[in-house]
């Protein structure tokens, strides 16, 4: 492309023409606009102030007034809705302590994004919610991706999944709620923020939980099966009785006996190493 020439003043009386060369060259060039299908020149010129149809511009975040300001931290009362947190992991943190970092009280108004119904959620500070308000909640289900729920949201999402033979996912995600190498289901249940989370809820990916590639009852039985497996390799059931060393105090009941410890020691630290980590 040749570049334009652009004029340099050589006297102050040349200023003025520089200024309306180069305002030529901004201005007056006829402009080439690219309209959206559907949309004719009369109607984008109709609404030259505002985006053409179709074009979505992002809302200017609106300040709020410094009395609100006030106010807000006066009250002591933080409140997160749905608007605040998209998931789990963004407001984990204030369930134990029911404190933000400023020391506010922190309180949560969230409802499923299913049914919309409000989540039976609390942190430790607060208020009790009256027997009316309490009959209109539901319990809160996490997902492995983060997202929640209210637990009958989610739970006909699931079964309505797999009605229609669709593997079951999040619904807002497409997270697939499955084991990725067994293809087993993975089992939603209903968390309790009153109660401790261990046992009830494990870490979201967000967090740095993981969804293992078997359930754990593939991988039960595997290592069950493993274990059998190396403990005959280990203790033989095919061993003549004149081959023991010590034949009073080892044959082939005690070498039988043996077999099955080994095989139930592999299991037990198989399931206390489960019990050691979060995961799905
Ligand atoms: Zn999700
Ligand atoms: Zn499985």
């Amino acid at each position: 492309m040749p570049r334009r020439e652009v004029s340099v003043a050589r006297s102050c009386d040349d200023v003025d023409s520089i200024h309306d060369e180069r305002e030529n060259l901004l201005y007056h060039e006829p402009r080439a606009i690219t309209l959206p299908p559907g949309v004719t020149e009369d109607i984008y010129s109709n609404v030259r102030n505002s985006p053409p149809p179709g074009l979505v511009r992002a809302k200017t975040p609106q300040a709020i007034s410094y009395s609100t300001y006030k106010r807000a931290l006066a009250s002591h009362v933080r409140i997160l809705t749905n608007n605040d947190v998209s998931v789990f992991g963004d407001f984990a943190k204030y369930i134990e302590p029911g404190l933000d970092s400023a020391g506010r009280q922190v309180e949560l108004d969230l409802t499923c994004h299913i049914s919309h119904t409000s989540l039976d959620m609390y942190t430790r500070n607060s208020r009790p919610r009256g027997p009316n308000e309490a009959a209109r909640t539901e319990p809160m289900a996490v997902l492995p991706c983060g997202h929640y729920f209210g637990f009958k949201g989610i739970d006909d999402w699931i079964r309505t999944r797999v009605k229609d033979e669709m593997p079951p996912d999040c619904p807002v995600c497409r997270f697939f709620l499955v084991y990725p190498q067994c293809g087993h289901e993975i089992k939603i249940r209903p968390y309790d923020a009153r109660f401790q989370r261990d046992g009830q809820l494990p870490l979201t990916i967000p967090e740095g939980g993981t969804v293992p590639g078997y359930c754990l009852r593939c991988r039960v039985d595997w290592i069950r099966v493993m274990s059998q497996q190396l403990a005959y390799d280990i203790y033989p059931d095919d061993i003549p009785a004149r081959a023991f060393i010590n034949p009073h105090c080892c044959a082939q009941v005690e070498f039988e006996s043996k077999r099955i410890k080994f095989q139930d020691k592999i299991l037990d630290t198989a399931l206390m190493a489960e019990a050691d980590y979060s995961h799905w």
